[in-house]
């Protein structure tokens, strides 16, 4: 894909502007008050974004930023596609790699230590390794206003090299997180930008997790309903400090309706009968 300087440059302002409206919502203190414990986390993405180079058609990060915690934005038009060959994406950034060695250190017990040491442990140093034929391609649908996406793969553990039965045999690793905005809307609102910073925000406290097959769906669904929420609370904030926003029904009707459903205890499980009641009123995640 290549784009002409004046394409470029227009990208690079919508990016911009997108950014800068969501950023300034995060920074009002009302908002700040109403996200409570999510807000630190979300101003935090705010503060790592940055705009890489795509020059001939590829996306390459700039030397200032390999190994570092900021964050790629792009901006796709739906149904462009964006093949990213740069190695970088096959790593993890340092917040991911601090998660990955705190997880994988607290399981070290129920393996047997040569199963250990062979194919847990290299989840956590192994990094490009883990992904030989993966490469991050990023893609919109019409219905997409933005997403965050990842090289990710899967690490099976030999079940004779089981010692617990509780702990898992498959698990999914993921890389570090590209934010894409849908560039046909030309504006990204506040509601859906900080949607897909909640989504950055769980790929670095997640970066590894227990994934029989029948159960990654079901971690994708948790993901949503948590980013539902963090969207709809900013919402409802920006509604009460007075602050004109887009339609963002979807994203509060959703949240409304996980609401009454919601665990005490684990306010985004997704259920059967929640993600039923979701698709039956056609707000399926
Ligand atoms: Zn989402």
């Amino acid at each position: 894909m290549y784009f002409t300087p004046n394409e470029t440059q227009q990208r690079h302002a919508f990016i911009d502007h997108s950014l800068e409206a969501a950023n300034a919502v995060l920074a009002e203190p009302q908002i700040v008050e109403a996200l409570g414990d999510y807000a630190a986390d979300l101003s935090d993405v705010a503060g790592r974004l940055y705009i890489p180079n795509a020059r001939f058609g590829r996306l390459t990060v700039p030397r200032a930023y390999r190994g570092t915690d900021h964050i790629p934005v792009v901006a796709l038009e739906t149904g462009e596609r964006l093949r990213v060959y740069d190695d970088e994406f096959k790593e993890r950034n340092p917040r991911q790699r601090e998660a990955v060695f705190s997880e994988v250190e607290s399981w070290g017990t129920p393996y047997d230590p040569v199963v250990y040491a062979q194919n847990l442990g290299s989840i956590a140093t192994a990094r490009c390794k883990i992904y030989p034929r993966q490469q991050l391609i990023t893609s919109l649908a019409a219905s997409n206003l933005a997403a965050v996406s990842d090289v990710r793969a899967h690490v099976d553990i030999p079940t004779a090299a089981l010692r617990s039965p509780d702990v898992a045999n498959r698990y999914l690793v993921r890389a570090r997180p590209l934010l894409t905005l849908n560039y046909s809307k030309k504006q990204a609102d506040p509601g859906v930008v900080v949607h897909e910073y909640a989504h950055i925000v769980q790929s670095e406290r997640e970066v590894v997790i227990a994934a029989p097959e029948d159960n990654e769906a079901m971690h994708d669904a948790r993901w949503e309903l948590e980013a539902y929420h963090v969207g709809a609370t900013l919402v409802h904030a920006m509604r009460g400090a007075g602050m004109e926003i887009a339609d963002y029904g979807k994203q509060v009707k959703r949240d409304r309706i996980r609401q009454t459903q919601a665990a005490q205890d684990d306010p985004f499980r997704p259920t059967a009968e929640l993600l039923g009641n979701l698709a039956q009123q056609k707000l399926g995640i």
